[in-house]
């Protein structure tokens, strides 16, 4: 099927060589072309550049749409989410409101462990269902690309379901889903006072399963002051190194304890979070393959300080932007609103804003051959804007979205 969108006002994030991801001041540069023709070969972007290099003019065309006032982009990589979870947590929402911090909810029972409880009772096709509402929505709102972890289950058997729902979700919607197994999300009751009892079940029960049966590709841990120490931490991810799993991890967000070190040291895909940031850890990224990775949504939810993303950005290093979808601190999987927020809270430019949610988002799922830019060769998603003046106003909208249609892999969502 070819499908060609015409009379485009501006292509968005174009390239004609697929690169790995932006940095620093390269971030500030965001490629489009005008008056542009983009033509897609069934799930593949074919060809696209200004409507007066259109060759093909012969061409026999399936699906013909005109884009005119209208821009086309790259669909969203949202490198980082929990989206697979059993009922939410509204109640702590105003628990919080109240006062209560989110310390005390955990330590009242609540928080990780709420979910645990709820997730472990779930059927795995009640749990299927509703999460797959929330992939559902996420489409809608343009994301094309997402990663999900487990981490809700803290149980053998629940981790495990987890896992089969996301693989599950992966294998029914079109959109490109990369699952990360995080058995050490928090401690379960069982194991209150026995930490490295609880890591060793991870370790030695779960993780060889998890790999058996190919149910997730990365690894990732709550680094972090009264979860999991560095020293579990480097535990872990060097059992996961042995069985092949990436790391992607959870480091800074309320203290920093030299989590991106560690990060850094087993060659981490991502670090994410980093609300809490010292010289040195931006110092040990530098030269490296990790990708930052900053969660507005959840700042914005909890009241927490933003990631100092201009920090990061000015030292040179990329930046990508995830919602962070969860149940107790991110109930909202909205990439639009991340990019607003980046722009408003964390002085990001519309620029850096889209490259962070597009290619260096690609990046931190290994997607960047396929995913995060308008490439020949690269799969079609994308999305068809409404009519609006300029790319700024995306993010100048915040709380709204400017999305007419959502393309994945060449269909219309
Ligand atoms: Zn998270």
């Amino acid at each position: 099927m070819i499908t060609l969108i015409n009379n485009i006002k501006e292509l968005i994030q174009v390239e004609d060589f697929p690169q790995k991801k932006v940095s620093g001041k390269k971030m500030k540069i965001l490629p489009t072309i005008k008056n542009a023709f983009l033509l897609i070969e069934n799930n593949i972007i074919k060809d696209f550049g200004n409507i007066n290099n259109f060759k093909d003019k012969n061409i026999v065309v399936d699906n013909l749409i005109d884009a005119s006032g209208k821009m086309v982009l790259p669909t969203w990589c949202d490198s980082h989410t929990h989206i697979v979870y059993a009922g939410n947590r509204e109640q702590e929402f105003i628990d919080r409101i109240k006062g209560l911090s989110y310390e005390e909810i955990a330590n009242n029972g609540g928080g990780i462990l709420n979910s645990a409880k709820k997730l472990q009772t779930i059927s795995e096709e009640n749990l299927y269902k509703q999460s797959a509402k929330r992939i559902e929505e996420i489409m809608q709102l343009g994301t094309g690309a997402v990663e999900i972890k487990s981490g809700y289950g803290l149980t053998k058997d629940a981790e495990l379901k987890m896992l089969r729902v996301i693989k599950k979700l992966n294998n029914n919607y079109p959109i490109t889903i990369k699952a990360t197994f995080l058995g050490a999300h928090a401690l379960p009751i069982e194991f209150k006072n026995n930490k490295s009892g609880y890591l060793d079940f991870v370790i030695n029960e779960i993780l060889p399963i998890v790999v058996k049966e190919d149910l997730a590709e990365f690894i990732d841990i709550f680094c972090e002051t009264g979860y999991f120490s560095v020293k579990d931490t480097e535990r872990l991810l060097k059992a996961g190194e042995k069985f092949g799993l990436i790391p992607k991890i959870h480091v800074n967000q309320f203290t920093a304890i030299g989590g991106v070190q560690i990060g850094v040291k087993y060659n981490a895909l991502s670090v994410d979070h980093l609300e809490e940031m010292r010289a040195k850890d931006i110092e040990v990224l530098k030269n490296s393959n990790t990708m930052p990775v900053a969660l507005p949504s959840c700042s914005y939810f909890l009241g927490i300080p933003y990631t100092p993303a201009r920090k990061i950005i000015d030292a040179g290093l990329p930046l990508a932007l995830a919602t962070d979808y969860n149940p107790g601190s991110t109930p909202s999987g909205n990439m639009n609103f991340v990019v607003s927020t980046a722009c408003i809270k964390m002085k990001l430019t519309p620029e850096e804003a889209i490259n962070a949610a597009t290619i260096n988002g690609a990046y931190a799922m290994g997607l960047e051959k396929t995913h995060g830019s308008i490439c020949r060769g690269k799969k079609a998603n994308f999305i068809l804007t409404k009519k609006i003046p300029s790319y700024g106003f995306i993010p100048y909208s915040f709380g709204n979205h400017q999305i007419d249609q959502v393309f994945i892999e060449g269909l219309k969502i």
